[in-house]
C-alpha cells in the first residue's frame, strides 16, 4: 500500500505540471495564432500573459477545433495544481483514497486511483453502449 505523498514528491509533481502547463499554453498560443479569426489573434497576445488560473476559461468561448485537445489536457492541469494548492492533490476524487504515486507520476494529472478508474471507464463504455 502507498502512503501518502511527501511534500518533496509534490514539488516534483507541480514541477511537472507546471512545465506541462507552460507547453500547453505556448501549444494553444501558436493553435490561436494559425487561426484566421480576428479574437483569436487577440486572445494569442493575452495567453501570453496569463497567470496560472482561468487560461481554459478565457479561450473556451471559441469554437477551435485544434485546440481543444489541448484545452481539455490544459483544464486538467490546471485542476490538478489547484488540487495541490487545495491540498486534496494525490487523493482520489471517488473514494478518497490515495493515489500511489508511481501513478501520479506517470499521469500527473490523475484524479482516481485504478481501481476507481478502471470503474468510471467501465461504467463509462456500459453507458456508452447503452445508447446504441
Ligand atoms: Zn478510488
Amino acid at each position: 500500500m502507498t502512503h501518502q505523498l511527501i511534500p518533496a514528491q509534490i514539488t516534483t509533481l507541480k514541477s511537472a505540471l507546471r512545465y506541462r502547463f507552460d507547453a500547453l499554453r505556448e501549444e494553444v498560443r501558436q493553435d490561436l495564432l494559425k487561426s484566421d479569426d480576428d479574437r483569436s489573434a487577440m486572445l494569442a497576445d493575452r495567453v501570453r500573459d496569463v497567470g496560472d488560473e482561468s487560461l481554459a476559461d478565457l479561450i473556451v468561448d471559441l469554437d477551435l477545433a485544434d485546440t481543444d485537445r489541448d484545452l481539455e489536457e490544459l483544464r486538467d492541469v490546471e485542476a490538478a495544481l489547484g488540487r495541490i494548492n487545495l491540498g486534496t492533490y494525490g487523493m482520489c476524487v471517488h473514494c478518497g483514497g490515495p493515489i500511489p504515486v508511481e501513478r501520479l507520476t506517470a499521469f500527473p494529472t490523475a484524479k482516481r486511483c485504478q481501481p476507481c478508474q478502471r470503474m468510471h471507464e467501465k461504467t463509462y463504455a456500459q453507458r456508452t453502449q447503452a445508447t446504441l
